[in-house]
C-alpha cells in the first residue's frame, strides 16, 4: 500500500489529498481529477467501439443485400451479386475478428484477405450508385474519390491521404467507424499508362498515382496531416486494413483488347464481330464479363495495383427497357420525384408508356447512360414548372409521346 498517512487518498492512483489536489469522495473511497479524466477517455473509447461495431451486428446475407439493392438499382444482377458477396465476406471477416481478436494471431489461422472490388462499365450505368447504396445498407461511412484529381504526394491536387480525411469526416470524427468504411474511387481507368499497343509518349503520372494508392488500398497505417478535417486531431493515424475499396471505370478501349484475346471464341458465344458498333453497345459491354487481370495489365494498370483488387465485375449498358424502369421503379425514381413536386402544386403528373419510352430513347442518344434521363426530363418540364405555380384550376398534366418527340405543348386540365 503506497499510502500510510490518515489523509484521504485517491483509491485509483494512491495520490494523497493536498490543498491544490482536491479529491471527489465516494461512499467508500476517493478519486482524483487526473483519474476522472482518464476514466472518461476510456469510457468514451468504449462508446466509439460500440458505435463502430454496430454495422456488423445485423449484417445482411448476400441474398438479402441484393434484395435491398434491387430497391434502388435496376438490372446489373451480375455486379450486384458479386458485390453482395464481397461486401458480406468483408464485414463477416471483420465481425469474426472483432468477436475473437485473439484468433487472428494464431499461427495456423487462415487469413482471409479483404476483397476490394473493381467495377467495369460505361458511364451512367450505376457503378457509383451501387457502391453508395451498399454503404448505406450496411451503415458504414462512404466517400467518393475521383482518380483524375489525385496526385502523387507532393504534387498540387488532392492527395491520396485526403480521401481518408474525408472518410473520417463522413464518420463524424469516429476513427473506429471510419476504419470500417467504404471508399469508391471513380475513373480508375484514367490512371492507366499508355497501353502496350498505344503509341506516343509514355504517361507516367497515372502510374505514380497507382503507386501512391497501393499502400492505402492494401492496408497501412496512414498519418493524416489534418487538412480538410472538420474535427480536430490532425496527425491521427488511420488504419486502412479494414476499409473496403471499390474502384470503377469505363475502360473505353478495353473491349478491343478482349476481342483480340478471345478472337473467334467471342463470336462463338454470341458476340458480334464489330464491338464498336454503338447499336450493339449492350453486347459490347457484355464482353467485359470476360475480363481477366492480364487484360487490365495490357490496358495499362500496373500488376501490383490489379493484384489488390481481387474481385472484378462488369456492368452493362442500360437498354431502353431498363431506362424506363429507372424512371419509374426505384424508391426515389425521377418520375416519382417530379410527381411529388407537381403534387405540391395540387397537380397530378402523368406520363404515358410511349412517352417514357421516348424519354429513354432520347437519354440513350445523349450517350451518358441513365445520367441523361434527368436532363431530358428537366428540358421537358422546365417551362411547365415555371408557369404552373401562377396558374389556377389545373388538376392534371399529361405527357405523351408527341410532347417528348415533337415538342407539342403538354395537356393541362
Ligand atoms: P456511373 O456508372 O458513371 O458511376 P452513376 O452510378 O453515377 O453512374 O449513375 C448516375 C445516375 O444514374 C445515378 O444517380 C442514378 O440516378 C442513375 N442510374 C444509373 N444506373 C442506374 C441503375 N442501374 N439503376 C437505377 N438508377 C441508375
Amino acid at each position: 500500500m503506497p499510502v500510510q498517512s490518515n489523509k484521504a487518498h485517491c483509491s485509483f492512483c494512491g495520490q494523497e489529498q493536498e490543498a491544490d489536489l482536491p479529491l471527489i469522495a465516494g461512499e467508500e473511497g476517493h478519486i482524483c481529477e487526473e483519474c476522472v479524466r482518464l476514466a472518461s477517455q476510456v469510457v468514451a473509447s468504449w462508446g466509439r467501439k460500440r458505435a463502430a461495431t454496430r454495422p456488423l451486428k445485423n449484417l445482411l446475407r448476400p441474398v438479402e443485400l441484393k434484395e435491398r439493392l434491387d430497391h434502388y438499382v435496376i438490372g446489373q444482377d451480375l455486379a450486384k451479386e458479386t458485390l453482395a458477396v464481397a461486401v458480406y465476406n468483408h464485414y463477416k471477416r471483420l465481425s469474426m475478428e472483432s468477436d475473437s481478436p485473439r484468433m487472428q494471431s494464431a499461427s495456423d489461422e487462415v487469413e482471409v484477405e479483404k476483397s476490394n472490388v473493381l467495377l467495369l462499365g460505361p458511364s451512367g450505368t450505376g457503378k457509383t450508385l451501387l457502391a453508395s447504396t451498399l454503404a448505406r445498407i450496411v451503415g458504414v461511412p462512404f466517400v467518393i474519390a475521383d482518380a483524375t484529381t489525385l496526385t502523387q504526394a507532393g504534387y498540387v491536387g488532392e492527395d491520396v491521404e485526403t480521401i481518408l480525411s474525408r472518410l473520417l469526416d463522413a464518420a463524424e470524427g469516429n476513427r473506429d467507424l471510419a476504419e470500417w468504411g467504404i471508399v469508391y474511387i471513380d475513373e480508375i481507368d484514367k490512371l492507366a499508362r499508355a497501353g502496350e499497343s498505344a503509341h506516343g509518349t509514355r504517361d507516367v503520372s497515372g502510374e505514380g498515382v497507382q503507386q501512391a494508392l497501393l499502400k492505402m488500398v492494401e492496408g497501412a497505417r496512414i498519418k493524416l496531416s489534418g487538412k480538410g478535417q472538420k474535427e480536430q486531431g490532425g496527425g491521427q493515424l488511420i488504419d486502412t486494413q479494414n476499409i473496403l475499396f471499390i474502384a470503377g471505370g469505363a475502360f473505353a478501349g478495353l473491349e478491343k483488347l478482349l476481342e483480340k484475346r478471345l478472337g473467334g471464341r467471342a463470336r462463338g458465344i454470341g458476340f458480334q464481330a464489330d464491338f464498336a458498333d454503338t447499336s450493339n453497345a449492350y453486347e459490347a459491354c457484355k464482353i467485359f464479363e470476360e475480363v481477366e487481370p492480364d487484360d487490365l495489365r495490357h490496358f495499362g494498370l500496373i500488376p501490383e495495383f490489379i493484384g489488390r483488387f481481387p474481385v472484378i465485375t462488369a456492368l452493362h449498358q442500360l437498354d431502353e427497357q431498363s431506362l424506363v424502369k429507372i424512371l419509374t421503379e426505384p424508391r426515389n425514381a425521377l418520375v416519382r420525384q417530379y410527381q411529388r413536386l407537381f403534387e405540391f402544386e395540387g397537380v397530378e403528373l402523368h406520363f404515358t408508356d410511349a412517352a417514357l419510352l421516348a424519354i429513354a430513347r432520347q437519354a440513350i442518344d445523349r450517350g451518358t447512360g441513365a445520367r441523361g434521363l434527368r436532363g431530358v426530363l428537366e428540358g421537358l418540364l422546365r417551362k411547365t414548372m415555371f408557369e404552373l405555380p401562377s396558374k389556377e384550376n389545373v388538376a392534371t398534366c399529361e405527357i405523351n409521346e408527341a410532347v417528348v418527340n415533337e415538342g407539342v405543348t403538354m395537356k393541362l386540365s
